[in-house]
Protein backbone atom coordinates (compact mmCIF):
# COMPACT_ATOMS: atom_id res chain seq x y z
CA UNK A 1 0.00 0.00 0.00
CA UNK A 2 1.25 3.73 -0.53
CA UNK A 3 1.44 5.43 2.35
CA UNK A 4 -0.57 8.78 2.48
CA UNK A 5 1.98 10.88 3.77
CA UNK A 6 5.35 9.76 3.42
CA UNK A 7 8.62 11.40 5.22
CA UNK A 8 11.99 10.22 3.52
CA UNK A 9 14.94 11.68 5.80
CA UNK A 10 13.50 15.00 6.19
CA UNK A 11 15.39 17.66 7.41
CA UNK A 12 14.74 21.35 8.60
CA UNK A 13 17.06 24.11 9.43
CA UNK A 14 16.54 27.37 11.14
CA UNK A 15 20.59 28.31 10.17
CA UNK A 16 22.73 26.83 11.81
CA UNK A 17 20.25 25.14 13.82
CA UNK A 18 18.92 21.59 12.45
CA UNK A 19 15.92 21.48 14.42
CA UNK A 20 14.94 17.99 12.56
CA UNK A 21 17.29 15.36 11.39
CA UNK A 22 17.00 13.21 8.67
CA UNK A 23 13.49 11.78 9.94
CA UNK A 24 11.68 8.85 8.14
CA UNK A 25 7.93 8.25 8.86
CA UNK A 26 5.07 7.39 7.01
CA UNK A 27 1.06 7.80 7.78
CA UNK A 28 -0.94 4.83 5.99
CA UNK A 29 -4.94 6.08 4.51
CA UNK A 30 -7.00 5.97 7.81
CA UNK A 31 -4.29 5.67 10.81
CA UNK A 32 -4.00 7.95 13.43
CA UNK A 33 -0.37 8.06 14.07
CA UNK A 34 0.93 10.57 17.16
CA UNK A 35 4.38 12.06 17.50
CA UNK A 36 5.33 12.54 20.72
CA UNK A 37 8.44 14.54 21.86
CA UNK A 38 9.42 16.72 24.85
CA UNK A 39 9.63 20.89 24.10
CA UNK A 40 11.82 21.47 21.46
CA UNK A 41 12.51 17.91 19.99
CA UNK A 42 11.46 19.30 16.33
CA UNK A 43 7.48 18.36 16.24
CA UNK A 44 6.44 21.37 14.96
CA UNK A 45 9.39 21.81 12.57
CA UNK A 46 8.56 18.53 11.17
CA UNK A 47 4.73 18.96 10.68
CA UNK A 48 5.06 22.64 9.57
CA UNK A 49 7.81 21.31 7.00
CA UNK A 50 5.02 19.07 5.88
CA UNK A 51 3.16 22.36 5.12
CA UNK A 52 5.79 23.78 3.16
CA UNK A 53 6.91 26.19 5.41
CA UNK A 54 9.42 25.87 6.47
CA UNK A 55 10.93 24.26 3.55
CA UNK A 56 12.94 21.08 3.84
CA UNK A 57 17.04 21.84 4.32
CA UNK A 58 17.03 18.00 2.86
CA UNK A 59 14.85 14.84 2.06
CA UNK A 60 11.28 14.39 1.06
CA UNK A 61 7.92 14.44 1.69
CA UNK A 62 5.73 12.49 -0.39
CA UNK A 63 1.70 12.57 -0.19
CA UNK A 64 0.11 9.42 -1.99
CA UNK A 65 3.64 8.96 -3.87
CA UNK A 66 4.08 12.21 -5.33
CA UNK A 67 6.53 14.52 -4.21
CA UNK A 68 5.33 17.85 -2.62
CA UNK A 69 8.27 18.83 -0.66
CA UNK A 70 8.82 21.85 -2.49
CA UNK A 71 5.16 22.80 -3.82
CA UNK A 72 3.92 25.97 -2.01
CA UNK A 73 1.62 25.75 0.98
CA UNK A 74 -1.35 26.54 -0.81
CA UNK A 75 -0.90 23.77 -3.22
CA UNK A 76 -0.15 21.53 -0.58
CA UNK A 77 -3.51 22.03 0.86
CA UNK A 78 -5.55 21.91 -2.23
CA UNK A 79 -4.08 18.10 -2.17
CA UNK A 80 -6.25 17.60 0.33
CA UNK A 81 -3.79 18.21 3.40
CA UNK A 82 -4.98 20.80 6.45
CA UNK A 83 -3.29 21.72 9.89
CA UNK A 84 -4.59 23.05 12.69
CA UNK A 85 -1.35 24.79 14.34
CA UNK A 86 -0.07 25.04 17.55
CA UNK A 87 -1.48 27.80 19.37
CA UNK A 88 -4.82 27.74 17.22
CA UNK A 89 -4.63 30.89 15.39
CA UNK A 90 -7.99 31.95 15.03
CA UNK A 91 -8.35 34.89 13.71
CA UNK A 92 -8.97 37.03 16.88
CA UNK A 93 -11.26 40.02 15.44
CA UNK A 94 -13.95 37.58 13.23
CA UNK A 95 -16.30 35.41 14.41
CA UNK A 96 -16.88 32.00 14.83
CA UNK A 97 -18.32 31.68 11.31
CA UNK A 98 -16.01 33.70 9.08
CA UNK A 99 -13.05 31.75 10.66
CA UNK A 100 -14.70 29.00 9.20
CA UNK A 101 -15.31 30.36 5.96
CA UNK A 102 -11.38 31.31 5.79
CA UNK A 103 -10.80 27.97 6.03
CA UNK A 104 -13.05 26.80 3.01
CA UNK A 105 -12.00 29.68 0.74
CA UNK A 106 -11.41 27.68 -1.92
CA UNK A 107 -14.78 25.97 -2.04
CA UNK A 108 -17.78 27.15 -3.41
CA UNK A 109 -20.82 28.69 -1.62
CA UNK A 110 -22.47 25.95 -1.14
CA UNK A 111 -19.92 23.65 -0.07
CA UNK A 112 -18.97 26.00 2.42
CA UNK A 113 -22.65 26.12 3.63
CA UNK A 114 -22.22 22.28 3.71
CA UNK A 115 -19.01 22.41 5.18
CA UNK A 116 -19.78 24.89 8.29
CA UNK A 117 -22.93 22.40 8.82
CA UNK A 118 -20.88 19.71 9.13
CA UNK A 119 -18.44 21.74 11.72
CA UNK A 120 -21.60 22.38 13.85
CA UNK A 121 -22.50 19.15 14.01
CA UNK A 122 -19.35 18.19 15.35
CA UNK A 123 -18.79 20.87 17.76
CA UNK A 124 -21.87 21.95 19.17
CA UNK A 125 -20.90 24.74 21.11
CA UNK A 126 -19.03 26.68 18.18
CA UNK A 127 -23.06 26.93 16.67
CA UNK A 128 -23.87 28.68 19.84
CA UNK A 129 -21.04 31.08 19.24
CA UNK A 130 -21.70 31.67 16.12
CA UNK A 131 -21.57 35.35 15.73
CA UNK A 132 -19.08 35.52 18.50
CA UNK A 133 -15.63 36.80 18.04
CA UNK A 134 -12.80 34.39 18.32
CA UNK A 135 -10.97 36.29 20.24
CA UNK A 136 -13.47 35.89 22.98
CA UNK A 137 -13.82 32.35 23.19
CA UNK A 138 -12.51 30.41 25.98
CA UNK A 139 -9.06 28.37 24.59
CA UNK A 140 -10.75 24.94 24.45
CA UNK A 141 -13.69 26.77 21.85
CA UNK A 142 -10.30 27.76 19.99
CA UNK A 143 -8.89 24.61 19.94
CA UNK A 144 -12.30 23.28 18.48
CA UNK A 145 -12.62 26.09 16.28
CA UNK A 146 -8.97 25.47 14.75
CA UNK A 147 -9.72 22.28 14.42
CA UNK A 148 -13.31 22.83 12.35
CA UNK A 149 -11.58 25.70 10.05
CA UNK A 150 -9.17 22.96 9.28
CA UNK A 151 -11.80 20.45 8.13
CA UNK A 152 -13.02 23.18 6.41
CA UNK A 153 -11.13 22.42 3.24
CA UNK A 154 -12.47 18.90 3.47
CA UNK A 155 -8.73 17.20 3.85
CA UNK A 156 -8.03 13.69 3.64
CA UNK A 157 -4.85 14.19 5.84
CA UNK A 158 -5.49 16.09 8.93
CA UNK A 159 -2.19 17.22 11.07
CA UNK A 160 -2.98 18.84 14.41
CA UNK A 161 -0.49 20.33 16.71
CA UNK A 162 -0.67 20.13 19.98
CA UNK A 163 -4.70 20.20 19.95
CA UNK A 164 -4.89 19.79 24.04
CA UNK A 165 -2.21 21.84 25.10
CA UNK A 166 -3.41 24.22 28.34
CA UNK A 167 -6.59 22.73 28.41
CA UNK A 168 -8.72 21.22 31.29
CA UNK A 169 -9.20 17.40 31.41
CA UNK A 170 -12.70 17.38 30.47
CA UNK A 171 -11.98 19.24 26.87
CA UNK A 172 -9.05 17.25 26.43
CA UNK A 173 -11.55 14.34 26.85
CA UNK A 174 -14.07 15.65 24.41
CA UNK A 175 -11.02 17.16 21.61
CA UNK A 176 -9.61 13.33 21.65
CA UNK A 177 -13.90 12.23 20.99
CA UNK A 178 -13.74 13.92 18.00
CA UNK A 179 -10.27 12.91 16.41
CA UNK A 180 -11.52 9.68 16.66
CA UNK A 181 -15.03 10.73 15.34
CA UNK A 182 -13.05 12.67 12.08
CA UNK A 183 -10.99 9.66 11.37
CA UNK A 184 -14.19 7.15 11.60
CA UNK A 185 -15.43 9.63 8.78
CA UNK A 186 -12.52 9.00 6.71
CA UNK A 187 -9.95 11.51 7.53
CA UNK A 188 -6.11 10.37 8.26
CA UNK A 189 -4.46 11.49 11.28
CA UNK A 190 -1.46 13.02 12.26
CA UNK A 191 -1.13 14.19 15.51
CA UNK A 192 2.00 16.25 17.23
CA UNK A 193 1.69 16.16 21.43
CA UNK A 194 3.37 16.11 24.72
CA UNK A 195 0.23 14.64 25.89
CA UNK A 196 1.97 11.37 25.39
CA UNK A 197 -0.43 9.40 26.88
CA UNK A 198 -3.43 10.14 25.63
CA UNK A 199 -2.10 10.41 21.98
CA UNK A 200 -0.45 6.73 22.23
CA UNK A 201 -4.31 5.51 23.11
CA UNK A 202 -5.84 6.98 20.40
CA UNK A 203 -2.92 6.16 18.29
CA UNK A 204 -2.74 2.99 15.81
CA UNK A 205 1.14 3.45 15.44
CA UNK A 206 3.21 6.60 17.33
CA UNK A 207 7.04 7.90 16.96
CA UNK A 208 9.17 9.27 19.41
CA UNK A 209 11.18 12.02 18.94
CA UNK A 210 14.40 13.33 20.33
CA UNK A 211 16.48 16.58 19.47
CA UNK A 212 15.67 16.39 16.00
CA UNK A 213 16.11 12.32 15.77
CA UNK A 214 13.34 9.73 15.44
CA UNK A 215 14.21 7.04 18.44
CA UNK A 216 11.34 4.73 18.63
CA UNK A 217 8.78 3.75 16.50
CA UNK A 218 5.84 1.09 17.48
CA UNK A 219 2.02 0.89 17.90
CA UNK A 220 0.10 2.80 19.96
CA UNK A 221 -0.49 0.22 22.38
CA UNK A 222 3.42 -1.23 22.28
CA UNK A 223 4.55 2.51 23.03
CA UNK A 224 2.85 2.92 26.36
CA UNK A 225 4.06 -0.21 27.50
CA UNK A 226 7.75 0.62 26.45
CA UNK A 227 9.88 1.08 29.63
CA UNK A 228 12.01 4.12 28.42
CA UNK A 229 8.74 5.93 27.09
CA UNK A 230 7.00 5.57 30.47
CA UNK A 231 10.05 6.83 31.90
CA UNK A 232 10.65 9.89 29.43
CA UNK A 233 7.05 10.47 29.06
CA UNK A 234 4.06 9.23 30.91
CA UNK A 235 5.69 9.92 34.66
CA UNK A 236 7.16 6.43 35.17
P1 LIG B 1 7.35 22.56 21.40
O1 LIG B 1 6.52 21.44 21.86
O2 LIG B 1 7.98 23.33 22.51
O3 LIG B 1 6.71 23.43 20.36
P2 LIG B 1 8.70 21.10 19.33
O4 LIG B 1 9.03 19.69 19.57
O5 LIG B 1 7.51 21.40 18.52
O6 LIG B 1 8.61 21.86 20.70
P3 LIG B 1 10.11 22.89 17.58
O7 LIG B 1 9.21 24.03 17.93
O8 LIG B 1 9.97 22.26 16.26
O9 LIG B 1 9.99 21.75 18.69
O10 LIG B 1 11.61 23.37 17.79
C1 LIG B 1 12.74 22.53 17.48
C2 LIG B 1 14.01 23.35 17.61
O11 LIG B 1 14.06 24.33 16.60
C3 LIG B 1 14.16 24.08 18.93
O12 LIG B 1 15.50 24.03 19.32
C4 LIG B 1 13.73 25.49 18.60
O13 LIG B 1 14.39 26.41 19.44
C5 LIG B 1 14.20 25.63 17.17
N1 LIG B 1 13.33 26.55 16.41
C6 LIG B 1 12.00 26.41 16.18
N2 LIG B 1 11.52 27.42 15.43
C7 LIG B 1 12.57 28.24 15.18
C8 LIG B 1 12.74 29.46 14.45
N3 LIG B 1 11.71 30.03 13.80
N4 LIG B 1 13.98 30.00 14.43
C9 LIG B 1 15.02 29.40 15.05
N5 LIG B 1 14.94 28.26 15.74
C10 LIG B 1 13.73 27.67 15.81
Amino acid sequence: MTPMLEVRALSTHYGAICAVDQVSLHVDPGEIVSLIGSNGAGKTSLLMTVCGSPRASGGHVLLDGQDITYLPSHHIMRRGIAVSPEGRRVFPALTVTENLQMGGFFLGKGEIQAGIEHVFELFPRLRERAVQRAGTLSGGEQQMLAIGRALMSKPRLLLLDEPTLGLAPLIIAQIFEIILTVRAEGVTVFLVEQNANKALQIADRGYVLENGHLVLEDTGANLLKNDAVRKAYLGG
